[in-house]
């Protein structure tokens, strides 16, 4: 295969698979099905690129919250009107940086859980998102289904995306996500021992969806609202979260929300290996 071709090849592969609270059928096996190739094809309207011109939210903000450290999950305890914004599947070009400007002009940092696969192929930009000070998170090299694979097989897919990130970085990564949230407690322990937090999900905003930037920003809200706090998932490789990004902020500012800010904190306690 031309080298274009396998480049164009990981990043439908990539883009296609999204993350989702429910499982999803292996990328390779959907990419013929049109129900999912669609989420990409939604045309933006005008007034949709007119709220993602970033220049218009320069200004003062206060939507910057406290600085959490933390070095297990137990840390990660928010509090009323506080939310992690954490992004998936990154980084690619043309849309990762658009989030990251869109933050820049809030004032805010994210959590950027990225394939390494993608960070391999992006280096320059994954640097971007760690020089920007946002915590830095892996999503296995391939974005593999871990549940699906034996123990060992699946160890070896986290290994391999932490340190593709980690290189890609040049900084430590100490936060991962499970592609499709498939997760079980061994692997769960795990992934703990190699000094990384696993980052739940408390709000799906379910930006892979073939839905308008208005209809992920209000689902977004509306499950927020009844939550009161948490941590939202997104992912910087569709178009319509960049889009909608500036509105959520908006309205999490007009709302009195803060965006916490996360940072690892190395445990000097060694890991409980009892529960394994
Ligand atoms: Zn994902």
């Amino acid at each position: 295969m031309h080298r274009f071709l396998a480049l164009s090849a990981i990043a439908l592969t990539v883009a296609l698979a999204g993350c989702a609270t429910t499982k999803q059928p292996e990328p390779d096996k959907t990419i013929k099905t049109s129900s999912v190739i669609a989420p990409e094809g939604k045309k933006l309207t005008a007034k949709d690129e007119e709220d993602a011109d970033v220049s218009r939210y320069e200004g003062w903000h206060h939507l910057a919250g406290r600085t959490l450290e933390v070095a297990s999950l137990a840390d990660l305890k928010l509090h009323d009107k506080e939310v992690v914004l954490s992004f998936d599947d990154g980084p690619i070009p043309g849309r990762t940086d658009k989030v990251l400007a869109i933050l820049d002009k809030f004032g805010v940092k994210g959590a950027f859980m990225m394939v390494g696969q993608m960070a391999e192929l992006h280096p320059e930009l994954a640097r971007k998102v760690a020089e920007d000070g946002n915590a830095i998170g892996s999503h296995t090299y391939r974005h593999a289904d871990l549940a699906a694979l034996g123990f060992d097989a699946a160890m070896k897919e986290v290994a391999k995306g932490q340190l593709a990130v980690t290189k890609a970085t040049g900084e430590d990564v100490n936060f991962f996500r499970f592609p499709y949230l498939a997760d079980n407690h061994k692997l769960r322990a795990a992934i703990a021992t190699r000094d990384m937090v696993v980052m739940d999900v408390d709000i799906d905003s379910k930006d892979y969806f073939n839905t308008t930037p208005v209809a992920v920003t209000q689902r977004t809200m509306n499950l927020l609202r009844k939550r009161g706090r948490g941590i939202i998932l997104m992912h910087d490789i569709h178009k319509r979260t960049a889009t909608m990004l500036p509105t959520l902020l908006s309205k999490l500012e007009a709302e009195g929300y803060k965006v916490v800010t996360l940072k690892f904190r190395k445990s000097s306690a060694p890991v409980e290996m009892a529960a394994l």
